[in-house]
């Protein structure tokens, strides 16, 4: 798995980004065994960025030219630290998605991403480039033919949505929340959108009925999973109801639904905004230890 590290996100105290869950995060699974399997990566070349966003946005990312409207969308401070985080969001990505493309891995993972609300011209909320997006398409170009995308982050991936829009060898999927953030959605080749508040019991019921559907009818030769924690009920933002056992059994779900039909899978953690940036990190990090049972018994069976 691929850690950000190198270019942490530096924000100021008082903002409400949990910026510590990253660094937490990876102290979290070092600590629990995975010291071998983090790497750090470094940042995209930005005419990677080409295939899924526009040149002029991501020119004005690069040269700081991010009109205010645009800057108070995406909602961090604009500065070099800001920049090099966010290009290396998708280096990491792409490092994931490489390790499944050329090395043939099941699961790969990058502890960062998941940044599905960038369209092609746009940043919005917390997201400057859409690092699903890139990777998909780098898969498209490298052997895959159908690519699904399994973001179950409480708030739509409209910006995944958007960018995939007239793209039929990418299949979207966003379970949310859905009167939450983004307000104006996007169409995803399936949504399903969520009373809020919703529980355990309703969100397992909604996910194991439809799942297994989509793998089956669509037969993605690759996933992404946008994993993110913000389902939790102790989420400030998300405005969903699971609890901690809730988000084990998802995870569970997904991955064992994953490796049982043989479909590679890339991590990436999406959003989590609880108050305190240690248990956001230990949310994100049973996402990872969920990942690693399920494939430890897949290989014992
Ligand atoms: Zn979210």
């Amino acid at each position: 798995m691929w850690s950000c590290e190198n270019y942490p996100l530096e924000l100021p105290e008082s903002h409400p980004f949990p910026n510590r869950k990253y660094p937490l995060l990876e102290a979290i699974l070092v600590e629990g065994g995975f010291a071998g399997h983090i790497q750090r990566c470094g940042t995209i070349a930005p005419e990677i960025l080409e295939s899924v966003h526009t040149r002029a946005y991501i020119q004005r990312v690069l040269n700081f030219s991010l009109s205010p409207d645009e800057m108070r969308r995406v909602g961090f401070p604009i500065g070099q630290s800001y920049l090099n985080r966010a290009l290396a969001s998708v280096e990491g990505t792409l490092c994931a998605t490489k390790e499944i493309l050329i090395n043939g891995k099941n699961l790969a993972g990058v502890l960062a991403g998941g940044t599905h609300h960038a369209f092609a011209d746009r940043g919005e909320g917390y997201c400057t480039f859409n690092d699903v997006a890139v990777c998909a398409h780098f898969s498209l170009y490298h052997s895959m033919n159908r690519i699904l995308v399994i973001d179950l982050d409480a708030h739509q991936g409209n910006g995944t949505a958007s960018i995939f829009a007239n793209e039929p060898r990418v299949f979207t999927f966003s379970m949310h929340a859905e009167e939450n953030y983004p307000r104006q959605k996007e169409r995803s080749s399936l949504d399903i959108g969520l009373p809020i508040g919703a529980d355990d019991s309703q969100y397992l019921k909604l996910l194991t009925e439809h799942l297994p559907l989509i793998l089956d009818y669509f037969h993605p030769d690759l996933v992404f999973f946008q994993s993110g924690v913000d389902v939790l009920a102790a989420d400030r933002f998300g405005r969903l109801g699971l609890s901690l056992e809730g988000l084990r059994l998802r995870d569970t779900f997904v991955f064992e639904n994953l490796l049982h039909r043989k479909i590679p899978c890339v991590i990436t953690l999406g959003g989590g905004y609880q108050k305190s940036h240690e248990a956001v990190a230990q949310a994100h990090a049973q996402t990872y230890f969920t990942a690693a049972k399920v494939l430890n018994d897949f290989r014992h069976a």
